[in-house]
């Protein structure tokens, strides 16, 4: 078992870059948590607090630092793991959706086969902002005729709003800004 760890010390090893990838943005920089053996292990073991290995068929980790997070929580969960990608990276047959961004708009695709009807999903991201990345991963999620158990984020920017977009949703972050 790893050693707990607080969300204060989550959010104390969070690097703040002003100013990337533009001007404006402050970028919530993951890196030192995973580079610290404890504090990746602790974040992983808050991200699943709440569920027992074996009640999740798939966790569903989005392009590209949720995959991280999304991959660790599925071994500890005994559960698959799903990636949805930008469009154009899944090789197979897969479903896509568009979503709005700032400015212009992004898709997102997740392959045919990778839930089956009824599956329990648990759907990791790294930082949940304006909430169109998740809402459109939920979306593919249910395409596929899965159930979305619990959404998780590391950080939660509240001031953005996100929640609004995922309504009807149980939603967790660990570090909110
Ligand atoms: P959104 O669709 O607006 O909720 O954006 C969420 C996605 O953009 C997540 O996958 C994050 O990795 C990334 N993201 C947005 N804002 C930031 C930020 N300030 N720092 C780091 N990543 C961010």
């Amino acid at each position: 078992m790893p050693a707990s760890v607080t969300p204060q010390e989550i959010e104390h090893a969070i690097r703040n870059v002003p100013d990337f990838p533009k001007p404006g943005i402050q970028f919530k920089d993951i890196t030192p948590v995973l580079a610290d053996a404890r504090l990746f292990a602790g974040t992983i073991e808050l991200l699943t607090k709440n569920f027992a290995p074996g009640s999740i068929d798939a966790v569903v980790g989005i392009d590209a630092r949720g995959f991280i997070f999304a991959a660790a929580a599925a071994t500890r969960l005994h559960a698959g793991f799903v990636p949805v990608r930008k469009k154009g990276k899944l090789p197979y047959q897969t479903i896509e959706e568009d979503y709005a961004l700032e400015y212009g708009h992004a898709t997102v695709a997740i392959h045919t086969d990778a839930l089956k009807p009824g599956d329990r999903v648990l759907l990791v991201d790294d930082l949940l902002a304006t909430g169109g990345t998740a809402a459109a991963a939920t979306s593919l999620v249910k395409k596929l005729g899965a159930e979305i158990v619990e959404i998780n984020f590391l950080i939660e920017l509240k001031f953005l709003n996100g929640r609004d977009k995922l309504k009807g949703y149980s939603i967790r972050s660990l570090v909110t800004y």
